[in-house]
């Protein structure tokens, strides 16, 4: 569960773009991708270990490239196997903010030292520790909700581990307390009417994009822009746009295949099957007939595909091939495939 105003993995974006908040809390719930589901399960996996409890089933290559490789890292913060830990754990900020919390992967002590860790096993662009939002943002709830870290200690180290690398920062406690300060007055302004809107990084992750007015904004500027009227400065400047843009546009399909799939109407356009990939409908005689033909060793057990068997012998024997479609896609309405029939939808509507 994740708090509605700012948790850790929202801190940096809320700072930034304290507007954000009421956009998000308005836009529609996203689905889990494929790369989140993993990281919760490699996530489920590591604290499975380190707490002794018991393992989860993980393929070889979660085992070697992620799980294994993330605890030897771990021993480079905690060499003398000393460090008292806890996973897992439920930071907040009690009533100085109420409903802001958030979920620290290992909060843990080494003598003078808090350390605050998150794991990240997306192989995607290396995390860095130093003035981490997220990380800071655990280390301040957990000042306020997880003492016994906190108990003597006159420093905190934030820490990324993120197979194969690990980043370290080793900071005050008068730096996290600035933080709170930020993340306090971020807080307050959020709760405004009009609250401070600011494009930049932290858009990446926004779920507000395709409503958010700082986009709309830009995506109707870039629509009436003249181009060849544009010195190379401007250019520069419409170029970071466009990286912008680009999360905007994707999220905005995103929302309206969404809609499309839960039966809600988008004026011009429809849900079409996605071209269809061939498929031996029987494999047995497909086989069969790929030998007679010449092109299919009896000895190899994959077939060959129906699109090489076609460009050798210009044409496939009728029966021997189906195509199957691997799902919907959004298209226009002037798209020559017919609309799916969505039959859940169908059946809602007529219960
Ligand atoms: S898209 Fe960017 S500017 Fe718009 S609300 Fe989200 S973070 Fe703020």
């Amino acid at each position: 569960m994740h708090s509605k105003i700012v948790g850790g993995s929202t801190a940096a974006r809320v700072i930034a773009c304290p507007g954000s908040v009421a956009l998000v809390q308005a836009a529609p719930p996203q689905a889990e991708s494929k790369y989140a589901a993993e990281g919760t399960f490699l996530h489920a996996a590591i604290t499975a270990l380190l707490e002794d409890a018991e393992r989860l089933p993980m393929t070889d290559e979660q085992r070697d490239n992620k799980i294994a490789p993330a605890l030897e890292l771990l021993d480079q913060v905690d060499p003398d196997r000393d460090m008292e830990f806890r996973t897992e754990v439920r930071v907040d900020f009690g009533d100085f903010l109420p409903g802001v919390f958030g979920s620290v992967d290992l909060l843990g002590k080494i003598g003078r030292r808090a350390i605050v860790l998150d794991w990240k096993f997306g192989d995607g662009v290396v995390v860095e520790a130093e003035e981490n939002k997220q990380l800071m943002f655990y280390a301040a709830a957990a000042r306020r909700s997880a003492p016994w870290a906190f108990e003597g200690v006159d420093e905190v180290e934030l820490v990324i581990i993120q197979p194969p690398m690990i980043k370290r920062w080793v900071t005050t406690i008068a730096r996290i307390s600035r933080f709170e300060d930020q993340l306090d007055a971020a807080v307050q302004e959020a709760k405004q009417p009009n609250a401070m809107l600011q494009t930049g990084d932290h858009c990446r992750w926004c779920t507000a994009k395709p409503t958010c007015p700082m986009m709309t904004g830009a995506a109707d500027r870039a629509v009436k822009v003249k181009f060849d009227a544009l010195d190379k400065a401007q250019i520069a400047i419409y170029l970071q746009q466009a990286d912008m843009l680009d999360g905007w546009i994707s999220d905005l399909r995103e929302l309206a295949q969404r809609a499309l799939d839960n039966g809600q109407v988008i004026p011009g356009y429809k849900l079409v099957a996605k071209r269809g990939t061939r498929k031996w409908l029987d494999e047995d005689k497909a086989r069969a007939a790929l030998i007679e033909a010449g092109l299919q060793d009896p000895d190899v057990t994959t077939l060959v595909s129906p699109a090489v068997a076609e460009k050798k012998l210009k044409r496939l024997p009728d029966g021997l091939t189906v195509s199957v479609s691997s799902g919907n896609t959004m298209a226009p309405d002037s798209d020559p495939r017919p609309a799916v029939l969505q039959l859940g939808q169908l059946l809602k509507k007529v219960l």
